[in-house]
């Protein structure tokens, strides 16, 4: 039995002696690999990944040309988890807390596929973030249909079933989180406390967040362009009703219609919602255009795999 511990990094140099020291313990009844993903990161993380793998030949990494995301680091690490029964993949920073991987393992020998986790108490969350991400939750089940369990984030348990089935998926950019709700099989969450970063600042700036939300909702479902389209024949239709009503007024009255303030507001209306249908269809034409041009995801610099 082999498990895999997948853990993206982006500029983690100052953590990873540390989770190391507090991850093997973990592990110890295990035969098991340890895989870093570096993220294309600016400090002296390698350095640090050559001695840890120097010393201890089952830490493996892999570290991109660049920083090429998150979700990207993720599927790269997955593709190398061909020889693993259980793979895990977990934040760099110990806001996942190893000590859970006993727990984890437990519902995997229960039966589960799929062990997911979720964040139990938020205090040491930032008030915007957890807003934001609350909202995102709620947002992407509403436009998908696709549940996604709020607070659960890319700490989890996979069998080799569940990763295979994602190494099989062919779309580029994929919104794990998403996937792993889409996949089935038999799965079960357990709760841990979210400690605050160990050291360091979060990778996650407010732009890739954004960049995350718009790609998973729009490669989860096209209900955002039919919102669009209702929303757009709903206004043509208010539209037509208001036309007849200064047709008439003009027909039929004396006070010709002052106009201005109407046709202004109309106009700007209108205006504004074609560009954002123009956006929300662009949006779904620049995702069929990534996936065509077919690049990869990621590209892999050095390794010791
Ligand atoms: N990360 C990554 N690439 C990025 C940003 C982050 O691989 O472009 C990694 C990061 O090193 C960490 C995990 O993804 O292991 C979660 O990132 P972070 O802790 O910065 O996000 P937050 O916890 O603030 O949401
Ligand atoms: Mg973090």
């Amino acid at each position: 039995m082999v498990i895999t511990i997948l853990i993206p990094c982006y500029n983690e140099e100052i953590n990873i002696n540390y989770l190391i020291s507090r991850l093997l313990p973990e592990l110890s009844d295990y035969n098991f690999k340890v895989l870093f993903i570096d993220d294309g990161s600016t400090d002296q993380i390698l350095t640090k990944l050559y001695a840890l793998s120097a010393a201890n030949p089952r830490i493996k990494y892999i570290s991109f040309s660049r920083n090429f995301g998150h979700q990207a680091a993720l599927k790269a690490g997955y593709t190398q988890c061909k020889d693993a029964d259980v793979v895990i993949t977990m934040d760099a920073d110990l806001q996942h807390p190893p000590e859970m991987i006993p727990e984890m393992m437990e519902k995997w020998k229960q039966g589960y596929k799929i062990v997911n986790t979720i964040r139990k108490s938020d205090q040491n969350t930032s008030f915007f973030k957890r807003i934001s991400s609350r909202l995102f939750y709620e947002l992407f089940g509403f436009i998908t249909g696709t549940e996604l369990v709020p607070g659960s984030a890319d700490f989890r348990l996979l069998d080799k079933a569940v990763v295979k089935v994602i190494n099989s998926l062919p779309e580029s950019n994929p919104f794990i989180r998403g996937i792993i709700s889409w996949v089935g099989f038999k799965q079960t969450a357990i709760e841990y406390t979210a400690t605050p970063r160990a050291n360091g600042k979060s990778g996650y700036t407010l732009v890739k967040m954004i960049n995350l939300a718009i790609s998973g909702i729009t490669s989860f479902g096209i209900s955002p362009i039919r919102i669009s389209f209702l929303a757009g024949t709903m206004c043509s239709f208010l539209a037509f009703l208001y036309g007849i009503y200064a047709v008439s007024v003009h027909l039929f009255s004396d006070e010709t219609v002052t106009g201005w303030t109407s046709v202004i507001a109309s106009v700007l209306f209108l205006s504004g919602f074609q560009l954002i249908m123009i956006g929300v269809i662009g949006e779904y034409i620049g995702k069929i255009h990534i996936q065509s041009r077919n690049r990869p995801d990621y590209i892999i610099e050095e390794s010791n795999i």
